[in-house]
C-alpha cells in the first residue's frame, strides 16, 4: 500500500517523500479508523486527506468554515487533475444545480462544503443517496468551546455520526490544547480515534516579539525593506490601524492593499485576489480576518500589535513560510493591545476563557525566553534543543540581564513606597528621578526608590515593569489600571523567587545579529540563480492572472527556486524538479522550459558580448 501512496503523492502533487505524520494519517483512513490530526499550518494536512480521497471509492466531503479556502483549495486541485468542487451559496443557481448534478453522477472525489450547508436538509438527503468514503472536519478547533474561534454551527457537527454511521469521520486543526482534543473527540463523537499530534514547532520560522515603543512605522518599513518584492502580511488590531498603516506605507512607497471586515466584499475580495494572484505583495488586515488569506510563499508576518491568543499567534505566524522556506515574524506588543482586546472581549460568550488566553499571550510576550520553546510546550509537546537559533532570544538579540533580582526588587519597592496606588507610568518617573508635578504633588521625590534606576531610560524602566507584569510579578489592578504585588512579587522581594529580565540589544551587537541572519539567508540560496528566479515569477504572475487563479497554484516558490538551481533544458530533467506532478508537467513543462531556454540563451549570449 505504501508503494501506491507514494506513487499517487508523486503522480499528482510531483513530491516524492512524506512530511511527519502525513504517511501514518494517510495509513489510518484507508484502514477506516476515525482520525484526529493536529498538524501546524503548513505541515500539510490537506495531501493527508486528498491522497485517499483518490485511493477509495466514492466521494470525500470536506467540511471547511471559509468560503475563500474551500476555493482556493479546489482551485488547485483542479489544476492537478483532480476533480473537486465547492458548494457554496455564493455560486449562481445553475452553477449550484451543475456541481449538484456532478455529485449525483458520481463524478466528483472531493466535495467542499460549510457546515451551515451540509446541514441543510436537502443537502443531506442528497449525500444520502450516494457514496461518501469519509467525511473530513478541517479547522476542527471550531467545534470547541475551549478553542480561540469557536463557530455555533461546527458544534451541529456531532450528529454526522448518527446520520451517516458506516463512514469515518477524519478532524484535522492546526492549532488545539488538549481539553480542545478532548471535546473535538466528544463532539465529533469519534470512535476510539487514532490520534496523530505531529510536530507542532515550525522549524523555518524566526520569532521576534518586541514591546512596541516609538516609531512603530519605522520598525515596520525596516522589515519590509529587508524583502523588497516578497510577499509578507501585516496584522494590525482595529480597522482604523489598518486604514491608517495602509495608507502610510503607500504614501512611503511600499504598495500594498488593506484587507478587514469594515470593507464592502467586493473590495475585500479584490484585494484578497491581488495578494494571491501577486500583483501586490503586501497586505495590511485585520487580526480577526487571517483565515481567508492564503499564500504559501509568505516571507514574512508583522503583528503591529498583540494577537489574542497564543493560538490566534500561531495560527497566524504560521501563514508565513508554508513552503517550507525560512521566514520571519515579528510582533510590535504593548499594554495598551492588552487593554483593548480586554474591551472588546468583554462582550464575548467566552469571557473567561477569552480573558485567560489573552493574559496568557501578554505573559509570553513579556517573558524573555526561547520562542519555539514556548509555543511548542504550550500545545503539549517538548522541545528538545537548548538553542532554537530561530527567535530574538536565542539568536541573542535580547540581552538578559546579569541582575535581574536587584531591578525587580528595586521597582517592586517602589510600587510598595507608594501603597500599590499608582499606574507603571508614574512609578517609572518616580525611579528615573522625573521631578513631574505629580511626583512633586504627592511628595514621592522623597521616597527611597526615587532616582534609584537614573542611569536607565524610562523606555527601559517601563519595559522592565512590563516584564514584571507578564511574569506575575506584579498586577494591575482597578480602573486606574494601578500596580499591585502579587505572592511571586513579595517572594522575589524575599529574594526567593527571580523573574528573568532581558533588554534590547543595541549597536555593535545587532550589527552582529544582522549579519548572522544574512550569512542564514545566502546559505538557503546557494546555487540559485536569483535572477532567473524572478523571471520565473514573473512568468507565474502572468499565468496567474490570465487563469485567474492565485500564484502558488501554478507552482510554489520552492518549485521556482528548484527550476532556478537546477535550470532544466528537457521534459524529463523538468519532471524531477520539485513538486511537478504529471498534469503539471504537461500543463506548464513547455512554458517554463521555454522560459529557462530563453535565459540560458540570453545570458550566454551577453557573455559573449561581453568577452568579445
Ligand atoms: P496545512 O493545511 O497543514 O497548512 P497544506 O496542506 O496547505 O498545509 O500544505 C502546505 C504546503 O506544503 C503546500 O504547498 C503543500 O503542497 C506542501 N506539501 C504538503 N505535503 C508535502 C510533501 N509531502 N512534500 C512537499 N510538500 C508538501
Amino acid at each position: 500500500m505504501k508503494n501506491v501512496i507514494l506513487k499517487t503523492l508523486s503522480k499528482y502533487w510531483g513530491y516524492d517523500s512524506f512530511r511527519p505524520f502525513q504517511e501514518e494519517a494517510i495509513l489510518s483512513i484507508l484502514d477506516c479508523k476515525d482520525t484526529l490530526t493536529i498538524l501546524p499550518t503548513g505541515g500539510g494536512k490537506s495531501i493527508c486527506f486528498q491522497v485517499p480521497a483518490l485511493l477509495c471509492e466514492g466521494m470525500v466531503v470536506v467540511i471547511s468554515p471559509l468560503i475563500s479556502l474551500m476555493k482556493d483549495q479546489v482551485d488547485y486541485l483542479k489544476e492537478i487533475g483532480i476533480n473537486a468542487e465547492c458548494l457554496n451559496s455564493s455560486f449562481t443557481v445553475s452553477a449550484q444545480k451543475a456541481i449538484i448534478e456532478k455529485i449525483q453522477s458520481r463524478g466528483l472525489k472531493l466535495l467542499y462544503i460549510s457546515p451551515e450547508r451540509l446541514m441543510t436538509p436537502d443537502i443531506l438527503e442528497l449525500l444520502r443517496g450516494v457514496k461518501i468514503s469519509f467525511f473530513v472536519i478541517d479547522e476542527a478547533h471550531c467545534i470547541s468551546h475551549w478553542g480561540h474561534d469557536f463557530r455555533s454551527e461546527y458544534r451541529r457537527l456531532g450528529c454526522l455520526k448518527d446520520e451517516f454511521n458506516q463512514c469515518n469521520i477524519h478532524a484535522f486543526t492546526a492549532t488545539a490544547t488538549e481539553d480542545v482534543r478532548k471535546d473535538i473527540v466528544e463532539q465529533l463523537k469519534l470512535d476510539s480515534p487514532h490520534l496523530y499530534f505531529g510536530p507542532i514547532d515550525r522549524s523555518n520560522l524566526v520569532y521576534r516579539i518586541i514591546a512596541r515603543s516609538g516609531n512603530i512605522t519605522g520598525n515596520i518599513v525596516n522589515v519590509i525593506k529587508k524583502y523588497k518584492n516578497e510577499p509578507g502580511i501585516i496584522y494590525c488590531l482595529r480597522r482604523k490601524d489598518v486604514d491608517a498603516f495602509s495608507e502610510k506605507l503607500n504614501s512611503l512607497g511600499y504598495k500594498n492593499v488593506p484587507y478587514h471586515a469594515g470593507m464592502s466584499d467586493e473590495d475585500r475580495k479584490r484585494n484578497q485576489d491581488e495578494f494571491s494572484r501577486e500583483k501586490i505583495s503586501l497586505i495590511v488586515a485585520t487580526i480577526a480576518f487571517g483565515m481567508g488569506i492564503d499564500r504559501s510563499n509568505i516571507r514574512y508576518v508583522i503583528h503591529a500589535a498583540m494577537p489574542k491568543s497564543i493560538e490566534h499567534y500561531q495560527q497566524e505566524t504560521g501563514r508565513a513560510g508554508r513552503d517550507g522556506l525560512p521566514s520571519e515574524c515579528y510582533m510590535f506588543y504593548s499594554w495598551n493591545d492588552y487593554k483593548t482586546w480586554e474591551y472588546i472581549l468583554k462582550d464575548s460568550s467566552q469571557k473567561n476563557n477569552a480573558l485567560l488566553k489573552l493574559k496568557t499571550l501578554y505573559d509570553f510576550c513579556s517573558h524573555p525566553q526561547c520562542r519555539h520553546k514556548y509555543l511548542v510546550s504550550y500545545f503539549g509537546q517538548s522541545y528538545k534543543e537548548n538553542n532554537c537559533a530561530a527567535c530574538d532570544f536565542c539568536l541573542g538579540e535580547v540581552e538578559v540581564i546579569d541582575n535581574p533580582l536587584l531591578i525587580a526588587q528595586t521597582i517592586i519597592s517602589c510600587v510598595a513606597g507608594v501603597e500599590e496606588k499608582f499606574g507603571a507610568d508614574h512609578i517609572a518617573d518616580i525611579l528615573k528621578g522625573n521631578n513631574t508635578d505629580k511626583v512633586k504633588n504627592w511628595g514621592h521625590d522623597t521616597l527611597a526608590t526615587f532616582a534609584k534606576m537614573n542611569n536607565e531610560t524610562k523606555v527601559f524602566i517601563r519595559n522592565i515593569i512590563e516584564q514584571l507584569v507578564g511574569q506575575g510579578y506584579l498586577i494591575r489592578e482597578g480602573e486606574f489600571v494601578t500596580l499591585g504585588i502579587s505572592d511571586s512579587g513579595l517572594k522575589a522581594l524575599g529574594g526567593e523567587a527571580v523573574p528573568t529580565l532581558a533588554k534590547p540589544v543595541l549597536g555593535q551587537a545587532k550589527k552582529e545579529v544582522e549579519k548572522k541572519v544574512k550569512i542564514k539567508r545566502a546559505k538557503d540560496w546557494e546555487g540559485v540563480d536569483e535572477q532567473l528566479f524572478e523571471v520565473l515569477r514573473q512568468k507565474r504572475s502572468e499565468l496567474s492572472q490570465e487563469k485567474n487563479v492565485p500564484a502558488y497554484i501554478i507552482f510554489s516558490d520552492k518549485t521556482l527556486k528548484d527550476i532556478a538551481l537546477k535550470k532544466p533544458t528537457t521534459a524529463e530533467q523538468f519532471k524531477g524538479v520539485f513538486g511537478v506532478g504529471e498534469v503539471k508537467l504537461n500543463q506548464y513543462g513547455g512554458i517554463f522550459l521555454n522560459v529557462v531556454g530563453d535565459y540560458i540563451n540570453e545570458v550566454e549570449y551577453a557573455d559573449k558580448k561581453s568577452r568579445a
